[in-house]
């Protein structure tokens, strides 16, 4: 008997792998007409993460060959530290943070985690040591302690509490009557923009990865909640190596290094007090969002 429910437990691992997969990578990076590119290197060993720094080693890319996306991008982020990247629309962020996750690979130049190229680990491996926290959280249509636990195969009913206090959502669930067992998504409770990034935070604590990719919503939430949850980021980003693409600046001031991307070009970078002295591009996009602020009621 054993036999026979070996195959079949080793299909259901291969669903939840790639079903896992494919939430996280629709969820940030809305790729489910791309192919994935990259495969597992024979005999590729597993990716270990020994203090959880972070190199990007003159690296190009592009989706297609006659058009190069990222032209020479190098950083280091030091392990716990935090890189910071900004720059308009199109400039290539989303696409930086996707080739750490390993959806392509570079055309030039490598990538490093813990001096581990990450071309020569198993993508299994690789995504198990980066969370991920999108611009827009995919909810399941069941309850939203199936939603949280989903951060972790196999998580108890304790774990799912504990990250939901991490993630501050914890008062809401239990006001609801059904509390944990309540339904969310298209036929349950619809939750608020701020919520469902609480859920992404929720799962993202259950995964505790070393690594981290924060996606900042564009959308703005209202100024007090988009706080609130700027406080619960710091805490869940204490103690990893994390990238955060940011769209407002106010969010970044105390990261270790902002990058400023155009058209897949570093233009600046520094801390925000020096990109400030510079009087660039970085300072230029910090005075207009300051004045927007004021303009905007609170
Ligand atoms: P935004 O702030 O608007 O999200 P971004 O800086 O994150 O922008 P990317 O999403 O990285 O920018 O896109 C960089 C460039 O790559 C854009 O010109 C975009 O059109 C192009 N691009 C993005 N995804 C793909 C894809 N899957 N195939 C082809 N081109 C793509």
């Amino acid at each position: 008997l054993a036999q026979l429910f070996r195959p079949l437990d080793l299909l259901g691992m291969v669903y939840r792998t790639i079903r896992q997969g494919l939430i996280d990578m629709t969820a940030m990076f809305d790729l489910i007409d791309t192919a994935a590119e990259v495969v597992d290197a024979p005999g590729a060993l597993p990716l270990a993460v020994t203090a959880g720094a972070v190199r990007f080693d003159d690296v190009h890319f592009g989706y297609d060959a006659d058009r190069e996306i990222l032209k020479g991008i190098s950083f280091a982020i030091p392990p716990g530290g935090t890189l910071a990247v900004v720059g308009p629309s199109g400039a290539g962020k989303s696409t930086l943070a996707r080739l750490l996750y390993r959806f392509y690979d570079p055309t030039a130049g490598r990538i490093l985690i813990d001096g581990q190229d990450i071309s020569a680990v198993t993508q299994a491996s690789l995504r198990a040591a980066i969370g991920i926290v999108p611009q827009d959280t995919v909810l399941f249509n069941d309850t939203i302690g199936y939603n949280i636990a989903y951060g972790r195969a196999g998580a108890d009913q304790a774990a799912v509490e504990q990250a939901a206090a991490g993630a501050a959502i914890a008062d809401f669930i239990t006001s609801l009557p059904d509390g944990y067992a309540a339904r969310v998504g298209e036929r349950g409770l619809k939750l608020s923009g701020g919520e469902k990034q609480r859920v992404a935070i929720a799962r993202t604590l259950l995964k505790n990865p070393p690594l981290l990719i924060l996606d900042e919503a564009t959308s703005a939430l209202d100024s007090r909640t988009e706080a609130e949850i700027q406080a619960t980021l710091k805490t869940v980003e204490r103690g990893r190596t994390t990238v955060v693409i940011a769209h407002r600046l106010s969010t970044i001031a105390d990261a270790d290094e902002i990058i400023v991307l155009d058209t897949g070009r570093i233009v600046e970078r520094g801390t925000h007090a020096s990109l400030l002295r510079q009087a660039g591009l970085y300072a230029e996009m910090w005075q207009r969002q300051q004045a927007e602020a004021e303009t905007v009621p609170a």
